[in-house]
């Protein structure tokens, strides 16, 4: 999306003139603004098309300005890439849990971030498109028939139970995007029995090896949660 529209939120000055430049280079149009309450505002009367949130900011924090912008209808759909420092995995999960497609950890390079801003850009249109329940999910060597329940890799079909089922069919929706493991309970939550953190990494371990190689696909995202990521199998051959 050339010229999307992209809010930048970061309360350092010399941080955020430095992503702006870098991002107008990149042909993005930008705004900034160095506290979160404007930022609310500012969503809700000019709807840029995403948001790029520092975590820390002076008056109340990115989770909060998450929050009120995922509240508001007309900016519930507005992407948001979270910006944060080392060790701040439990904020992820939460902004994860709240709506955010993604996030970044500083310090990081300009080209990552464009490029991040163009992925999120691309798979929010994309989910648009493909909002309506799809009845096959073709991932690279994982081809998946949702109604049937049945899953193939490479030509040859593997038998899952039906939570790894659902864990899967949730994770290859979107790829890409790291799902938090309470994402995952909640997904797959239903008749079956309550699951906790510690059994979704006994399904994924499971998971994975009935994939055989193309397991590799389901990534571990290191104290946040999981990601498919098709290209993650894609050089076995
Ligand atoms: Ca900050």
């Amino acid at each position: 999306m050339a010229h999307a529209h992209v809010l930048i939120v970061e309360d350092e000055p010399e941080i955020a003139e430095l992503i702006r430049l870098n991002m107008e280079k990149e042909g993005f149009k930008t705004d900034v603004l160095h506290t979160g309450e404007p930022a609310v505002e500012f969503v809700q009367s000019n709807q840029p098309d995403l948001i790029l949130l520092d975590l820390m900011l002076p008056d109340i924090d990115g989770l909060e300005v998450c929050r009120r912008i995922k509240w508001e209808p007309a900016s519930r759909e507005t992407p948001i890439i979270m910006v944060t420092a080392r060790g701040e995995e439990s904020d992820i999960v939460a902004g994860l849990e709240m709506g955010v497609d993604d996030y970044i950890t500083k310090p990081f390079s300009p080209r990552v971030l464009a490029a991040r801003i163009r992925n999120v850009l691309r798979r929010s249109g994309d989910a648009k498109e493909a909002d309506a329940k799809q009845e096959h999910l073709d991932r690279g060597r994982i081809r998946i028939n949702v109604d049937r329940h049945e899953v193939v890799v490479d030509e040859q079909s593997v038998d899952l139970t039906l939570t790894e089922f659902q864990i899967l069919v949730y994770l290859c929706e979107r790829p890409g995007f790291v799902r938090t493991r309470d994402q995952i309970i909640g997904a797959v939550h239903g008749e079956l029995a309550i699951l906790s953190k510690r059994t979704i990494d006994v399904h994924i371990t499971a998971l994975r090896r009935k994939l055989g190689d193309a397991g590799r696909c389901i990534e571990t995202v290191r104290g946040v949660g999981y990601r498919f990521e098709e290209r993650l199998g894609a050089d076995a051959f």
